[in-house]
């Protein structure tokens, strides 16, 4: 049965140091949600990434997102895929050590429901893992790409 990850906020993976990437829609939605140029939020609050192939969020001096203020993220709304996506399409072994994300076993329509709720992204036609808590492969902490594309489900 699929186990579905409800997130609680409690912004532990917003801490973790490591790279946030960006793709154009989400720079566009994020500048637009605060208010200025594209090119000031991209001086402002990104860096090139670590393979140079594109942009990642700057993080603070200790290590967490540059949105994370007051305990929460700023940019809830407008977050970038990545982080929509963690736990429950991609995430790294023993992470519920540090995600306090509560697991909930449900059936696979179930599944794909919430997925679809927490990440915006249709599993519709994916191969659903029904017996393991993790993504297929281990992934590095906020470090892309992050997301294997899931294979094709057999009917
Ligand atoms: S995904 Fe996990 S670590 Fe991140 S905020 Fe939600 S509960 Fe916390």
């Amino acid at each position: 049965m699929p186990v579905f990850y409800a997130c609680q906020r409690c912004t532990a993976c917003c801490q973790w140091p490591g790279q946030v990437t960006l793709d154009d829609r989400e720079i566009r939605l994020i500048a637009r949600f605060m208010r200025i140029e594209e090119t000031e939020f991209i001086e402002q609050y990104t860096h090139l990434n670590t393979t140079r192939s594109g942009l990642s969020l700057n993080n603070q001096a200790n290590g967490a997102c540059v949105f994370l203020k007051q305990g929460d993220c700023s940019i809830q709304n407008v977050k970038p895929q990545q982080c929509k996506d963690f736990p429950n399409l991609w995430n790294f072994p023993d992470f519920e050590n540090i995600c306090q994300a509560v697991p909930m076993d449900m059936d696979t329509k179930t599944f794909r429901e919430q997925v679809a709720k927490a990440t915006g992204r249709s599993l519709h036609g994916k191969h659903v893992d029904e017996g393991s808590h993790h993504a297929e492969q281990p992934l590095s902490l906020r470090k892309g790409p992050l997301l294997k594309p899931l294979k094709k489900q057999k009917d």
